[in-house]
């Protein structure tokens, strides 16, 4: 509920300044109706469906003495240290499964169709892809067996890091932006991973680091694009708008021939 609040009160900020300081505003309102209509729609299924199971399942395993970290004599400090490195390479590999397994990608496409980004795309995502990340993440951190609260601060740092991957204000420049990149996500190095073409967006799948890209072969430094064409090629933009298409979307891409940017 706090990385939900937390969500929230940003994308408003955010999307106040992108409204008077962003270079364009694409079909904005309608947009920003359907990426908020599929954050709602998300954030209700997994408080009503997952919410208690998430919360108590890691607890209940940490205190019957259940987890990796658990097991081991390791100080609290490195815990969340070893943690919270864990759970950003977790998310690491759970996005380029999202890419790689097919009904996982038509899920995970709904993000990907948005044909403009900005900050209201963070929140775009099926809302069974929704519940599948969350699922996951909780299996994974019950597993490892990481203190409940190292979770919810690991989303909430993501979650920062996202908003600032995806807003078309250009609050970084350039040549930070290059030196960041050598260890972090930047807006830069997360913006070819929304280009049309199947080998960028099969690329920089990092959430807060982007060492993960660098060591697995996933890294894309720059677009040859000089400028990025985002969203999915063979779907429409204002179809990728459509609430209802969005939903039905993972249905529709099985059924869609793909567009030649959209092959390898
Ligand atoms: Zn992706």
């Amino acid at each position: 509920m706090e990385v939900l609040l937390l969500t929230l009160a940003l994308l408003l900020l955010i999307s106040l300044l992108e409204v008077f300081f962003s270079a364009r505003s694409e079909q904005k309102l309608t947009r920003t109706a359907t990426n908020l209509s599929l954050l709602a729609i998300s954030a209700t299924l997994n408080t009503a469906l997952l919410g208690a199971v998430v919360v108590s399942l890691p607890i209940l395993l940490r205190d019957a003495g259940v987890g990796v970290l658990v097991v081991l004599p390791v100080p609290i400090w490195l815990t969340w240290i070893v943690g919270f490195v864990a759970l950003d390479l977790f998310a690491y590999v759970w996005h380029r499964l999202s890419h790689q397994v097919q009904w996982l990608w038509r899920l995970h496409a709904v993000h990907h169709a948005d044909p403009h980004l900005d900050v209201s795309t963070v929140v775009r995502a099926h809302p069974i892809h929704g519940m599948l990340t969350v699922i996951a993440a909780a299996l994974f951190a019950a597993a490892m067996g990481f203190p409940p609260e190292l979770l919810l601060w690991y989303q909430i740092v993501s979650t920062l890091v996202s908003l600032s991957h995806h807003t078309d204000l250009a609050w970084l420049q350039p040549r930070w932006d290059r030196r960041l990149s050598t260890v972090f996500c930047t807006p830069a190095v997360h913006r070819v991973h929304h280009s049309q073409h199947a080998a960028h967006h099969d690329s920089n799948y990092g959430g807060v680091l982007s060492l993960w890209d660098r060591w697995f072969g996933s890294y894309v430094a720059d677009s040859p694009d000089a400028e990025i064409r985002f969203g999915i090629a063979s779907l429409a933009k204002h179809r990728a708008s459509n609430l209802l298409i969005s939903l039905w979307l993972p249905v529709l891409l099985g059924k869609t021939k793909k567009a030649p940017e959209e092959r390898l």
